[in-house]
């Protein structure tokens, strides 16, 4: 099968490129590197397995690129530091590269379109857990509305052309993934813990860690996006994907001191505006439409995750 990954240098994008080179696809990468990282791909580019193109999807001349059997849209920055960082692009990546990436989708007549939406959709969840038909809780105006309110964009605009074309369309709403390939300095809890774990500093809780989270092992991820782009009668839905064992933030920073054999102290620091007290996914939907279950148990994730942390960057 002929692959498009936009953003396939990121975490999960460059999971996913390995999980369809392994199915003998041949992928083709578009990645700005703004938050994607060229260390996730070079050992395949180097190889001549992906062709991959450095370009922004907002402005990139589609008319170069073949029919694709699926397109999956995973470009934007996707952790609360780099979307902070980069308001204005995720803002305009969601809106104007979703649209680029719809129009080329549409014109090249494309098999199948996955586009990356977020539990963040939900905001501040007053429902828990979030099935799909929750329509959430977001500040509209706050710090993370770059980020909310441009997803919530892309999906209503997704919507909009599934409508109006009846086109093969679908969106997965990512909960918390971690794994290999996450980025050292990219302030997602499971990597700052790891990170300041193995290094002996100081493990920095945000509030009190009463908040919680559910958090998927990304080998699992990549098996529900492709699940979600290949099975048939799929088009124009919308499903949650995320492992729906939920921890607070508390019970993660003492399983990861523990698995890392760490002596960093538990520090207790601010915590920022909007964050969400709770998440997490009900996944019935994935478990009946795409047969999905997250199969890696939390400790065996993060024993895998802290693996990869201690190779790449100790
Ligand atoms: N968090 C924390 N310490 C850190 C990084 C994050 O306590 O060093 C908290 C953060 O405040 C949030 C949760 O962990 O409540 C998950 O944060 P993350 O940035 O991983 O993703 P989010 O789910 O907020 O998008």
């Amino acid at each position: 099968m002929e692959i498009l990954i936009a953003g396939g240098a990121g975490f999960i994008g460059s999971n996913l490129t390995e999980f369809h080179l392994n199915r003998k696809d041949e992928v083709t990468i578009i990645d700005n590197l703004i938050t994607g990282n060229n260390k996730n791909i070079e050992s395949f580019v180097n190889k001549n397995l992906v062709k991959f193109i450095k370009a922004d999807i907002v402005d990139y001349d589609y008319d170069e690129l073949p029919t694709f059997d699926i397109v999956y849209h995973l470009a934007s920055p996707a952790s609360p530091i780099q979307y902070k960082k980069y308001p204005q692009e995720t803002l305009i990546t969601n809106s104007f590269g979703t649209k680029k990436l719809l129009d080329f989708f549409v014109k090249s007549h494309s098999g199948s379109f996955v586009i990356s939406s977020t539990s963040e959709v939900y905001g501040d969840p007053l429902v828990h857990p979030q099935p799909e038909t929750y329509w959430g809780n977001v500040n509209p105006v706050g710090i993370r509305s770059c980020y909310d309110e441009a997803k919530r964009f892309a999906e209503a605009l997704v919507m909009v052309y599934f409508r109006k074309y009846k086109i093969n369309l679908r969106v997965a709403r990512i909960f918390n993934t971690y794994g290999p390939n996450m980025e050292k300095n990219d302030g997602r809890v499971v990597s700052n813990f790891i990170i300041q774990a193995l290094s002996n500093h100081p493990i920095t809780i945000y509030g009190d860690g009463n908040q919680t989270r559910s958090f998927c092992y990304v080998s699992d991820m990549v098996k529900g996006l492709y699940g979600l782009a290949s099975r048939k009668n799929l088009a124009g839905e919308i499903i949650n994907l995320g492992n729906p064992v939920e921890k607070s933030i508390k019970e993660m920073a003492t399983l990861i001191k523990e698995l890392t054999g760490s002596d960093s102290p538990i520090v207790f620091e601010k915590i920022d505006q909007d964050d969400p007290k709770k998440r997490k996914p009900d996944i019935n939907k994935a478990q009946k439409k795409l047969g999905w279950n997250p199969e890696i148990p939390l400790t065996e994730g993060l024993k895998k995750t802290i693996s990869y942390f201690k190779e790449r960057f100790l």
